[in-house]
């Protein structure tokens, strides 16, 4: 009898190390004091060969148009949302309303599940992506996942069950008005916190008031989450059309803190290596005003 009880405390004492081992993985990774090129040593798939973000140059991308456009349904109607700041960026979470994604070349239809910004101290930099080498002062990502598995969390075991399609930013003189509703609710959300009860309710918004007018040109690829444990289960859509945000804005967005307990800043991990994976374009390259052969050639 006595024996028994031993060992129950035994069980016991190793479910306890079990758990805080679990715990203190799931938030011990950062981009100061635990950069991007320290991930693998935690997060073996971080050191995998599929890794987002890239950066895409316009000559090597391979034009397909036969992709043809992404259809964005539920994007025109209000949804309801919550904002929190999870130490690493401000996450919207969809609460409900129904936004997909399909077509565009994507294998299934995709429901939005939350989105997230990458921004940097400066204008210089921010965005997780390159195109052509220039990084932006902020990125957008949309995540969904696929409709046809059991869940979320079926969804992120397969290889193509998440689609994130991302937005650039450009500054802008004035405010971007579309979000004014998510950056007053910065100040609200400045502390890091993993619990769901420091969230806030934003008003009711449509996901494509957000985005440029009639986005429709995206790059294509195969890669991973950019943030741990940075799983390769990722169909992107990085778009050409840009977000307009003022220096104002941008700002509010750099008041945030990391779980770290620093500014949250420079919140984008470096561009991965390619390793033989080509890119692809639903549109024309060539005509693209920023492509690298124009500007090099001076013909525009
Ligand atoms: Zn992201």
């Amino acid at each position: 009898m006595m024996r028994e009880i031993q060992l129950h405390k035994c069980a016991a004492l190793i479910l306890l190390v079990l758990i805080q081992v679990n715990t203190t993985a799931s938030v011990h990774w950062g981009y100061d004091n635990d950069g991007p090129s320290r991930w693998s040593k935690i997060f073996p798939l971080c050191g995998k060969i599929r890794q987002s973000p890239i950066n895409i140059v316009n000559s090597k991308a391979k034009v397909r148009s036969r992709l043809g456009n992404i259809t964005m349904i539920g994007y025109d109607k209000p949804i309801t949302t919550k904002i929190r700041n999870n130490g690493h960026t401000a996450q919207v979470d969809i609460t409900s309303g129904d936004v997909f994604i399909k077509n565009g070349g994507l294998p299934g239809k995709y429901k939005l599940l939350q989105l997230h910004f990458h921004w940097g101290s400066d204008n210089g930099k921010g965005s997780e992506h390159t195109i052509n080498g220039e990084q932006f002062p902020m990125e957008l990502h949309l995540v969904h996942y696929l409709t046809s598995a059991a869940g979320v969390g079926e969804a992120l075991t397969l290889p193509k069950g998440l689609a994130v399609i991302g937005f650039m930013f450009e500054i802008s003189k004035d405010d971007n008005k579309e979000y004014t509703n998510i950056i007053s609710a910065l100040s609200q959300i400045t502390k890091y916190s993993d619990r769901d009860i420091f969230s806030v309710q934003l008003a009711e918004f449509a996901v494509g008031d957000l985005l440029p007018n009639n986005p429709c040109h995206f790059y294509r690829y195969l890669g991973s989450l950019t943030t741990p444990s940075c799983d390769e289960i990722v169909v992107w859509s990085v778009f050409k059309e840009k977000i307009k945000i003022s220096k104002r804005q941008l700002d509010e967005f750099r008041k945030l803190m990391s779980s770290e307990g620093v500014n949250l800043q420079n919140n984008f991990r470096p561009v991965q290596p390619l390793n033989g994976r080509v890119v692809q374009a639903n549109f024309n390259v060539a005509d693209t005003e920023d492509s690298s052969e124009g500007k090099e050639n001076g013909r525009r």
